[in-house]
């Protein structure tokens, strides 16, 4: 047993009452960024994030410990 750290987010942190229940747990903020780029894309029709919803995605990603 070893604990492992995660980032997760989901898109009701960063939308809430957006309705969306997408949620990603990865081991980088880099592998993060990239999967909810992708998700933006093809749930929200983001060809790009704005940079002020970058900001918003970051201060809401959480560091989460998990038994492994
Ligand atoms: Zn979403």
């Amino acid at each position: 047993m070893a604990d492992k750290q995660y980032k997760q987010l989901g898109c009701l942190d960063v939308q809430p009452g957006g309705g969306c229940g997408f949620q990603v747990r990865t081991e980088t903020e880099a592998e993060l960024m990239q999967l909810v780029a992708t998700h933006a894309k093809q749930c929200h029709k983001l060809d790009s994030i704005p940079p002020e919803m970058v900001a918003k995605v970051q201060a809401a990603v959480k560091t989460v410990t998990v038994a492994v």
